[in-house]
């Protein structure tokens, strides 16, 4: 796809996300927050769910945890613009409490498809939902800074993408043990993005992945 067409995909997603109405959520949000950033992005960030100033905006992370992400990119030497950020609930929960089991459901397609438009070489899950997306059953507390291969279906398009969880920069900012993984993490992205200066290894790559140097990386 050239960035156009992208664009042209990734609005008709967002216009999808806006019109929705079944759930509670999406009827009783101010805005909906399909989510933003870079058609071409190689890290594609996804939390959890929208809260009070995403809300209000119809932006992802522009709160208190957004500004930790944003000062955690640029000390990456990354802006903002150079990644594509979303969630996986398109619609604030109430008093930000977790999302349900049938929010995620419902907005599973739309993130599927974000992905599938964009092809990022990096998902950055932040906090433990958007990581049990891609790798269920595990404790975010074990796994957190360790990259895998993940295998991404959506239709008939099939292709492994490097997932890489990371904690939320909300609960960085709660607890000061957590702020010193979610700054070491960034640096192993960084590690990630750079793996011909800067090796990292990568949870079992399968042979042809490997060989096919997945998306360049
Ligand atoms: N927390 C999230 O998980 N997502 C946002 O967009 C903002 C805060």
């Amino acid at each position: 796809m050239t960035t156009q067409e992208k664009i042209t995909e990734l609005d008709k997603i967002a216009e999808e996300i806006k019109a929705f109405k079944g759930l509670d959520i999406a009827k009783n949000c101010t805005r909906a927050v399909p989510g933003e950033g870079n058609p071409d992005a190689d890290i594609f960030f996804c939390g959890e769910g929208p809260g009070y100033h995403e809300d209000q905006q119809g932006r992802p992370f522009v709160g208190q945890a957004g500004k930790l992400l944003e000062k955690s990119l640029q000390s990456i030497g990354l802006q903002r613009s150079d990644v594509f950020i979303t969630n996986v609930v398109k619609y604030r929960p109430p008093e930000n409490r977790d999302p349900f089991p049938n929010e995620i459901e419902a907005c599973r397609d739309w993130l599927d498809r974000q992905i599938a438009v964009i092809e990022p070489k990096i998902i950055a899950t932040l906090g433990r939902f958007s990581m049990a997306k891609f790798i269920p059953d595990v404790s975010i507390s074990r796994v957190h800074g360790l990259s895998r291969f993940v295998d991404f279906q959506i239709s008939n398009f099939k292709f492994q993408i490097i997932v890489f969880p990371m904690y939320h920069p909300a609960a960085a900012l709660r607890a000061g043990q957590v702020m010193t993984s979610f700054i070491e993490d960034f640096n192993k992205l960084k590690r990630l993005l750079h793996p011909q200066t800067l090796p990292v290894e990568v949870i079992s790559p399968p042979p042809s992945v490997v060989q096919k140097s997945l998306f360049n990386l």
